[in-house]
């Protein structure tokens, strides 16, 4: 549902330094050479965030916070600031194909990749599964190192629309969660 894509800044100069320290650790794979990506404040991921949508995405991140912040016990806050949640039409992967949901992160340059914070989330004005699919987009923004499960919420195409046990699992073996109350699907019908 999502798709994660590097992304070296929007500086120019972090460009350049991006494709030289690739080609660096090409040629000399134990450079260990990598680019600090500079987060905007409040990009950051954890136990805390705050999330700027748009006025069309308000609702459903606004109800999406809330239910992870219940789910963890974390504080997932809607205001200014932060990341910004966007509906945006015809969202697509980079294989072209169509997608309801995107969540794009800030990486260090190969070798490392580590995810050093969260750039946007956009959600597809025309899915069908928003409140899902935002869901889904906000466990990657929070566990950004998590791996989508089999099935579940956090599944690649996600099969349910509630904050399943194994979605919540996977989601906190990456975030210090200081709760763990998976959803009940007859809370939403799912
Ligand atoms: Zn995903």
């Amino acid at each position: 549902m999502a798709l994660l894509v590097a992304y070296f800044g929007e500086g120019g100069s972090v460009m350049r330094l991006a494709r030289m320290c690739s080609l660096l650790a090409a040629l000399l794979p134990t450079a260990g050479c990598y680019v600090d990506i500079d987060v905007p404040p409040g990009r950051e991921f954890g136990c805390e965030m705050l999330f700027s949508p748009d006025a069309e995405s308000l609702a459903i991140t606004q109800e999406g916070a809330a239910r992870w912040g219940n789910a963890t016990g974390c504080s997932f806050r809607v205001g200014e600031g932060g990341i910004p949640v966007t509906m945006t039409d015809n969202l697509q992967n980079n294989a072209g194909r169509s997608a309801c949901g995107y969540t794009r992160m800030f990486y260090q340059v190969k070798p490392t990749r580590k995810i050093m914070g969260i750039n946007f989330i956009q959600i597809d004005r025309e899915c069908p599964t928003q409140q899902a699919t935002m869901l889904h987009e906000l466990a990657h923004a929070m566990a950004p190192a998590a791996d989508h499960t089999k099935d579940g919420l956090f599944a690649e195409s996600a099969t349910v629309d509630f904050i399943d046990e194994v979605s919540l699992s996977a989601v906190c073996e990456h975030l210090e969660c200081k709760a763990f109350q998976p959803e009940s699907p007859s809370l939403t019908g799912g």
